[in-house]
């Protein structure tokens, strides 16, 4: 397989980093996770525009320009003839030095992108998956998608240790977003959700669930949930890009309403499929 580099592509074995790499060292870099559909980007200026906002957040510059990123990308899938349902996953970071936690002087950022097979969840969309809750403790810049992951590691961690596909997060009880997604409650017809505050990753597909709301003529409130509005709640569901629309029917081992995947969260799966393409039967 090829896999984009800050130069060229090369070949994905001969890809190595010097050990002393600020990605590495420091986690000094961002990334991204593109959605692919039988060999297109979904969503893929979303997620472009994300990656430069995120990059210039941390004073980090981009190898390229945004033109040539387009460019490039289109070009990893054609290089690897990649036709099927996947993920790029594409990261920068500040580049290789001797250890210092001061910007090195000269150096040149490092970026590789590369492609691989994310088959879509289609029983877990159907069934609704359960989760559990954990404090947030993260920083207070979630909105850059930073290599710092640690936080969400460890929250999905123990979602995992309890046979669940994810973590909510709550800051003193106010819900803010997943360890890898963003989340939504459905109460008497309207959507809540967070808002795009610099305490949430700006989720591209969120962005989308706006719009759809919006079409479908669904009340959408960036107004934060709380805990115990989880136990009133009607549905609730999450979204990322290898997620897509996932029904939350559990949550900390409590059904949500009747414990079946919502009214409003299959018109959000539905919108969801048309906009990406996805043809009905799939
Ligand atoms: N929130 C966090 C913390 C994430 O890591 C992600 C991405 O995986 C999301 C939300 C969802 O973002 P997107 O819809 O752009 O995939």
């Amino acid at each position: 397989p090829y896999v984009l580099t800050e130069t060229e592509y090369v070949n994905q074995e001969e890809l190595t980093y010097p050990f002393e790499e600020r990605g590495l060292q420091f986690g000094d870099g961002v990334y991204e996770v593109i959605r692919v559909y039988h060999g297109e980007y979904y969503l893929i200026e979303e997620h472009v525009e994300r990656l430069y906002r995120s990059a210039a957040a941390i004073k980090l510059e981009v190898p390229y320009t945004k033109e040539d990123m387009y460019k490039r990308l289109d070009q990893l899938l054609q290089l690897n003839a990649f036709t099927g349902d996947g993920k790029v996953y594409l990261q920068i970071t500040r580049g290789s030095a001797p250890r210092d936690h001061a910007f090195p002087k000269g150096v040149g950022a490092n970026l590789y992108a590369y492609v691989s097979d994310v088959p879509r969840k289609l029983d877990l969309m159907e069934e609704g998956i359960s989760t559990i809750t954990e404090p947030d403790v993260r920083w207070d810049l979630c909105y850059i998608k930073s290599l710092n992951l640690l936080p969400n590691v460890m929250a999905k961690q123990t979602a995992t240790e309890h046979n669940c596909f994810e973590a909510i997060l709550h800051k003193d009880g106010k819900v803010t977003e997943c360890s890898s997604s963003n989340v939504y409650l459905v109460k008497d017809g309207a959507i809540y959700t967070h808002p795009a505050t610099k305490n949430i990753l700006h989720g591209c597909v969120r962005i989308r669930i706006e719009a759809f709301a919006n079409e479908a003529g669904v009340p959408f409130h960036e107004e934060a949930f709380h805990l115990e509005d989880i136990t009133e709640a009607d549905e609730l569901f999450l979204t990322s890009s290898t997620a897509e629309v996932m029904p939350i029917v559990n949550v900390d081992g409590k059904t949500v309403a009747n414990g079946t995947p919502g009214k409003i969260t299959r018109l959000m799966q539905q919108a969801y499929e048309k906009d990406a393409g996805i043809p009905e039967d799939a």
